[in-house]
């Protein structure tokens, strides 16, 4: 397993965001983390990149507590935070040389060219990142969620904002760079889940409300995920 969530909750004063949310993401799967705003998506992202502590529970990442070997597991996950802070007044070789020096990674110089190639960056590499649109941002954003090379990637909302043809772009590049990764992806867009994912969870005011959901079976059987999204919502909001 890639990552395993065991019971896990959240707190942030009264705001209980995490209600003990526990799954199973297997290795090399696209798997897509659905849930209206306010649901608990980031907070979850944030406590499997160990970025913030869980009240309670267990978060392991490629066989490392996010706790208890955080340098372990973090070297193991590339992340792309919701709203993908930029240092905007970096130029884009400037940035990503910095965030591969974060890593002590060997050869930046090259591995920073081998990152501009992947996620097609090659025209705009010589700009300053304020300059960019928002599809070569996310670009950016990809690039140093990869930089290190993580077995693991976990985008947050990675395609919101985006025009239609930029959408387009972002999902392909996130479809080819999962074929060698694991990815977790979170979006509260449906079609996006089809279009990209092998799996599929759905969190709901920090419950999960439906696991482990296998897209082509859905897929074969007729069955549209949105209508498993309102059924698996409402059960919560009547307390069932
Ligand atoms: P999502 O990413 O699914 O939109 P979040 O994880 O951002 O959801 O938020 C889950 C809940 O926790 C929301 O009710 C939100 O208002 C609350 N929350 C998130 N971050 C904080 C924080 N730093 N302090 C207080 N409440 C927070
Ligand atoms: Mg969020």
């Amino acid at each position: 397993m890639s990552i395993v969530a065991e019971k896990v909750v959240k707190t942030y004063g009264q705001q209980q965001a995490l209600n003990g949310v526990s799954f199973e993401i297997g290795r090399g799967q696209i798997v897509g983390f659905l849930g209206p705003n306010g649901a608990g998506k980031s907070t979850m992202m944030k406590i499997i990149t160990c970025y913030i502590p869980p009240t309670s529970g267990k978060v392991n990442v490629c066989g490392f507590d996010v706790m208890s070997q955080s340098t372990e597991a973090k070297r193991c996950i590339g992340y792309l935070p919701e709203h993908n802070p930029l240092y905007t007044d970096m130029y884009v070789r400037e940035y990503l040389s910095f965030v591969g020096g974060m890593y002590n990674i060997p050869n930046v110089k090259s591995r920073v060219e081998e990152m501009i190639e992947t996620v097609g960056l090659q025209s705009e590499a010589h700009k300053k990142i304020e300059t960019l649109s928002k599809g070569y941002r996310q670009r950016i954003g990809l690039a140093q969620a990869l930089i290190h090379d993580p077995q693991v990637l976990i985008l947050d909302e990675p395609t919101s904002g985006l025009d239609p043809n930029q959408l387009v772009e972002i999902r392909n590049l996130i479809v080819a760079v999962g074929k060698t990764k694991t990815v977790m992806l979170s979006t509260h867009i449906m079609q996006e889940v089809e279009a990209m994912c092998d799996k599929a969870f759905i969190i709901d005011r920090g419950n999960i409300v439906a696991n482990d959901l296998d897209i082509k079976e859905l897929a074969k059987e007729g069955k549209r995920l949105e209508e498993i999204f309102k059924d698996a919502t409402k059960k919560v909001a009547s307390g069932e």
